[in-house]
């Protein structure tokens, strides 16, 4: 299972527009999404250390018998989770590799034509081929238009006489987490982006101050 991401609900959810919740280890480092149950399980166990958001967000449950009241929960956008530090991987861990956050993470463009296309358009190209040893690492792969990765075939740039425009790097947690909810908010967008290395694409990209990309149209809150 992906470690950034939660587990889909096992109930259908009827509050499954609301946004992913932004939960961070105890020492504000950024940890993974989680679905509002999962962050109201939290708090129902006292396990909120403090939150850093700005939007709370009201879940209710059911009527208490004794008082006829409803139970309710409030959850912030970004919360500090006890324990998560040791619990989860390190944040230096390698995130996933999967063509959605590659796509992202070199916003769409072929490292080899500059063209800027729709993911159904695009293909993880191998810069070392690995039929030529190559791994299927983050550093070994760059976005490549099917034209461009058919050109190239088996070969290695230099091979092919194709230069590369960019180059391959391996995003880290708070990047990768970006790159894989697209419906994130403001608040939470402006805690990730100061986790962001300072090499990062990302940076140059509407992505952090809320413009539209391609494969990434929702962002404001
Ligand atoms: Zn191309």
């Amino acid at each position: 299972m992906d470690p950034f991401l939660p587990a889909p609900p096992a109930d259908s959810d009827p509050a499954g527009s609301l946004p992913l919740i932004l939960a961070l280890d105890q020492n504000g480092v950024p940890q993974r999404w989680l679905h509002w149950q999962t962050a109201c399980f939290y708090y129902a166990r006292n396990l909120v250390a403090w939150v850093a958001g700005d939007n709370d967000f009201t879940f209710h449950g059911g009527i208490c018998r004794r008082t006829g009241e409803r139970s309710h929960i409030t959850a912030n956008s970004i919360i500090a989770v006890r324990g998560q530090a040791r619990g989860h991987l390190d944040f230096s861990q390698v995130p996933p590799l999967n063509n959605r956050e590659l796509f992202r993470r070199d916003r769409h463009i072929c490292a080899y034509c500059g063209h800027q296309g729709s993911a159904f358009r695009l293909t993880r190209d191998h810069i070392t081929p690995v039929s030529q040893g190559g791994r299927d690492v983050w550093m070994n792969v760059v976005t490549a238009c099917r034209p461009c990765n058919q050109k190239k075939g088996g070969r290695t740039p230099e091979q092919a006489r194709m230069q590369l425009l960019y180059a391959p790097y391996v995003p880290n947690r708070a990047e990768f987490l970006i790159l894989c909810n697209r419906h994130i908010l403001a608040d939470q967008m402006d805690f990730l982006a100061r986790h962001v290395s300072a090499r990062s694409r990302l940076h140059a990209d509407p992505l952090l101050s809320g413009g539209p990309v391609p494969g990434h149209p929702q962002l404001a809150a």
